[in-house]
């Protein structure tokens, strides 16, 4: 499993069931069940299929997809680059996220034309992110009373990296929408 921005995202190996050392026939054959497997005559019911809310057109164009970049060495090699790096990035941001926090967890200032939410880092000093660069990123806050929350749902879930103004932890802040 591959973890990017907005969540977590199977790998073309996985979508087609292979090891990430399988031989072109090994894909090819995985290939073959997997699409095999989605084929309208085997669809009536199948129960395991488990990724949650996949429409089968959409599982289709994943295998397909995934087919694509495999069975084609150069871009098969390309793509194992990205997943390497992505791997890389991930578990370097890993080492270095501290917490996870939801907007409850944030202490909400007035400052200027915008609200500062801050959390206490152990060393001490805060994270921290204002609403205008939460807006940026296109989430806008509504604050009623001491509750603050995401304005358009839509943007949800999602996740925003706070760096710590001292040190260099980070902090996970999930927005979701249990916060409403
Ligand atoms: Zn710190």
């Amino acid at each position: 499993m591959l973890l990017d921005r907005y969540g977590i995202q199977e790998t073309h190996y996985e979508v087609l069931n292979v090891k990430e050392d399988a031989n072109y026939t090994e894909i090819r054959a995985g290939y073959r069940s997997a699409a095999l497997s989605l084929h309208p005559d085997k669809l009536l019911k199948t129960p395991e299929t488990s990724s949650s809310d996949q429409t089968t057109g959409e599982r289709f164009l994943r295998v397909q997809k995934a087919w694509e970049v495999l069975s084609d060495s150069s871009s098969r090699s390309s793509y194992d680059n990205e997943l390497k790096s992505s791997r890389r990035d991930r578990d370097a941001l890993a080492a270095e996220v501290a917490e996870d926090l939801s907007l409850h967890d944030m202490i909400a200032e007035d400052a200027d034309e915008a609200l500062e939410l801050f959390y206490q880092c152990r060393c001490g000093d805060y994270f921290s992110i204002d609403s205008l660069e939460l807006q940026k990123m296109g989430y806008s806050l509504f604050r009623e009373g001491s509750n603050i929350s995401i304005l358009n749902v839509d943007t949800l879930p999602g996740s925003v990296i706070l760096p710590c103004g001292s040190c260099s932890l980070k902090a996970r802040l999930v927005l979701s929408t249990d916060d409403h």
